[in-house]
């Protein structure tokens, strides 16, 4: 279908997400719209970087964004800031024109996403059918919510370190898992909290996760460092905080970032997780209406899967140090506030814990790796960019972590994957879970 709409003089086609095995009803309104239960084709989309170099060309990009033309993969996080976007094959000569015009200087990092997401697909296939006879669990390929799960129920029977529990139901009642790795009884030592998967689509965020636990819980003993770590902090890691939204990526829409919760839109369910808390809730850079993709949903803590990392911090209250949300992507180490550039009182010392984590992570492979708190992006030194333009962000689970909880270190990090965006290959999961596990161990290592 083609409804043409006119934005700032110019016709464009919605954008356009063709629908497979649609033998019914199913229209595709939008990149958030078009979520229903068939699979999503994105054949012809493509993901552009651009080069905003003014306010002008910003608060076009936004416009475009508002009116659902265009998808960020990556927002411009400042003037002369790379940003990636998605544009859909029926749009994609008009904007790329527009964009060229506005010296947005346009170059396609992807060309065909669903090609991208095909690939991926088989080769998460081709690993499987290698591994078809081993009991191991393959940390190197991309697994359901089922695997996971499992994997952390047999690590729990068969690990004295590991505990598994079940802090609370997804919106479509899966168990939302969380693993504990300690030496003595809860309530004694400091926590790390890792929280991942937060976002649907970013699945290497669950890999990362999956393979820092094994790392912890099969390290223990064996190597000095881990050893010492895990003696020194309890360690709670929920490697899918969004269950619904990853199986539906699986199953229907490999690029879905939400949860999965009706709205009162039918044809945009799903809340943004990472804007349902209570933190500045609903304020800049959320969104009221349910067909963006960061709608925040009817009020703080509306979603049980926010409600469920909420309890786990407040069942730990007083105990966790340090807090981390992963995601993917973009090669930043980030710290509160996100919803205003004031700087919080303890900011000094946010900084130099994540100056620390994000340099080792360059220190693995070479991976560029800012740092920054994140509404004011103020990178003091070593800046890969420099950065002016605020990109807020309110009701993050982070800046919940900081206000909510009094937890100083309370960061995100967005892992690596510039490439390949959403949608990496098996092998980039053992490099960043790596570089990224080197990162938050030099946090740990580093904490007052
Ligand atoms: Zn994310």
């Amino acid at each position: 279908m083609s409804i043409l709409q006119t934005i700032d003089g110019f016709q464009f086609s919605p954008v356009q997400t063709s629908v497979i095995n649609n033998a019914s009803s199913t229209v595709a309104l939008g990149l958030s719209a078009a979520k229903l239960s068939e699979t999503v084709d994105y054949s012809g989309h493509k993901v552009v970087s651009v080069l905003p170099k003014s306010e002008e060309s910003l608060q076009m990009l936004e416009s475009f964004e508002r009116k659902g033309l265009i998808t960020y993969w990556n927002k411009p996080s400042g003037l002369n800031r790379l940003a990636s976007i998605q544009i859909s094959a029926g749009n994609f000569e008009l904007i790329s024109n527009i964009l060229a015009e506005q010296a947005l200087s346009p170059t396609i990092l992807i060309d065909n996403i669903q090609e991208l997401i095909e690939k991926q697909k088989s080769e998460i296939r081709q690993r499987q059918i290698q591994n078809a006879n081993s009991k191991a669990f393959d940390f190197e390929n991309f697994h359901v919510y089922s695997e996971l799960v499992a994997f952390m129920e047999e690590m729990a029977a068969n690990n004295s370190l590991v505990t598994y529990s079940v802090i609370g139901q997804s919106y479509e009642g899966r168990d939302i898992g969380q693993v504990a790795v300690r030496t003595g009884s809860p309530g004694v030592k400091q926590i790390i909290f890792l929280e991942c998967g937060v976002h649907a689509r970013e699945w290497i965020t669950e890999s990362t996760c999956i393979w820092i636990f094994d790392q912890l819980a099969s390290g223990y003993g064996v190597d000095p460092e881990i050893t010492a770590l895990v003696d020194k902090y309890d360690w709670i890691i929920v490697p899918t905080s969004n269950p619904d939204g990853y199986e539906f990526t699986w199953a229907s829409d490999r690029l879905w970032r939400k949860n999965r919760a009706l709205t009162d839109n039918p044809v945009c369910p799903g809340v943004d997780l990472n804007r349902n808390y209570d933190a500045n809730f609903g304020g800049d850079g959320s969104s009221p209406l349910a067909c963006s993709e960061t709608y925040h949903g009817v009020s703080a803590f509306s979603e049980s899967e926010a409600r469920a990392i909420r309890d786990s911090l407040a069942e730990n209250r007083g105990f966790v140090k340090a807090f981390v949300s992963v995601h993917s992507y973009g090669g930043i180490w980030m710290s509160p506030y996100g919803y205003v550039t004031e700087l919080p009182l303890e900011y000094d010392e946010m900084y130099r814990v994540m100056a620390i984590g994000a340099e080792a992570i360059t220190a693995t492979y070479g991976t560029p790796f800012d740092y920054a708190n994140e509404a004011a992006i103020l990178c003091k030194t070593n800046c890969f960019f420099e950065w002016n333009y605020k990109d807020l962000t309110s009701g993050t689970t982070r800046d919940y972590a900081y206000v909510g909880e009094n937890i100083i270190y309370a960061y995100t990090i967005e892992t690596r994957g510039k490439i390949y965006g959403f949608v990496p290959p098996p092998s980039e999961i053992l490099v960043t879970a790596i570089e990224t596990w080197n990162g938050i161990k030099a946090m740990a290592n580093n904490l007052l």
